[in-house]
């Protein structure tokens, strides 16, 4: 593309929210085989609510809600946030949390008034038996619910299931994509049958499910075999993989991490900007203006 044509385009691209950062992005864009989405606060809204708590019989509703709540409420994970709000609504007193203690993709842990509280997916739970849960659980899954576990001293005493929502245009902007000739993909953390529920709602490709943030990175690398790849997330996790991607996009509604890491950034949250973007490179390398 000649350099007026650059500057064209991407002035085009700022007046329809997306901002290229680097001219080389709006070059590159223009050959991408696959795109791949972060899940949680790119495809979804990030704001899961509280919608079943199913309960071991040795245990107590309130008591556990109350439990999970005081170790989520140091969390600033999107799950942990669903929890302490349906705690909060229901006006439950939150004791005092010693020994908090996060891992990165897996969970919490911290002691409440004395009890050992562990909250977090089935495979940081996993020398517990979850046998009890299993058939409520994967129906659940299937629907596109994302179950968490509380142990409590030790003892599995409840599946938590939260419940996100896909944003309005993701299921859109992924057939455009398709009817552009892109792949698309979706990587996320999340567990392997909520992960595929939801790529099956929104008809994407390929899903990685259950990556911690430091695999992120190992799934661009593998996708890259398809091609040319472009990432979009919002995360402070999904920094490395914006990076390491040939074009990061960045949701505007997103972290500042990952928007510092990002070729271009979309301002607000829909994805139709991803359609502009790429709308936009293959005119500026057609040198349509
Ligand atoms: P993503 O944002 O892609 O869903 P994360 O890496 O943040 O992925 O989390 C992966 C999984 O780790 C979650 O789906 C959940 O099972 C578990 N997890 C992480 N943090 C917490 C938390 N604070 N409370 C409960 N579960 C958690
Ligand atoms: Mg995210």
């Amino acid at each position: 593309a000649t350099p007026t044509s650059i500057m064209v385009g991407t002035g085009r691209a700022a007046e329809l929210g997306v901002l290229f950062r680097k001219s080389e992005a709006l070059q590159q864009l223009r050959d991408v085989a696959i795109v791949a989405f972060d899940k949680t606060g790119t495809l979804t809204s990030g704001k899961p609510t509280l919608t079943d708590l199913i309960l071991d019989d040795d245990f107590e509703h309130d008591e556990v809600l109350a439990l999970i709540a005081a170790v989520e409420a140091k969390s600033e994970h999107p799950i942990a946030e669903a929890i302490v709000t349906a705690a909060e609504k229901q006006g439950l007193a939150l004791g005092a949390v010693t020994e908090f203690e996060a891992i990165a993709g897996n969970g919490v842990r911290a002691r409440v008034d004395g009890r050992l509280v562990t909250i977090g997916s089935q495979r940081h739970l996993n020398h517990l038996d979850f046998s009890d849960f299993s058939t409520a659980i994967d129906k659940l899954a299937d629907e596109g619910k994302t179950p968490v576990f509380a142990a409590i001293d030790d003892k599995l005493a409840a599946a938590i299931v939260v419940a996100d929502t896909i944003k309005p245009t993701s299921k859109a902007v992924i057939a455009a994509l398709h009817a552009m000739g892109v792949k698309t993909a979706m990587i996320s953390g999340d567990n392997k049958r909520t992960a595929e529920a939801i790529a099956r709602q929104l008809g994407i490709d390929e899903v990685r499910a259950e990556v911690l943030p430091a695999d992120k990175v190992a799934a661009i690398k593998s996708l890259r075999q398809l091609g040319k790849i472009a990432y979009v997330g919002d995360g402070i996790n999904d920094a490395p993989a914006l990076a390491e991607a040939d074009i990061g996009i960045a949701v505007g509604t997103g972290t500042d991490a990952a928007i510092e890491s990002a070729d271009v950034v979309l301002l607000g949250g829909d994805l139709k900007g991803v359609l502009n973007a790429l709308t936009v490179s293959r005119a500026t390398m057609k040198n349509i203006w």
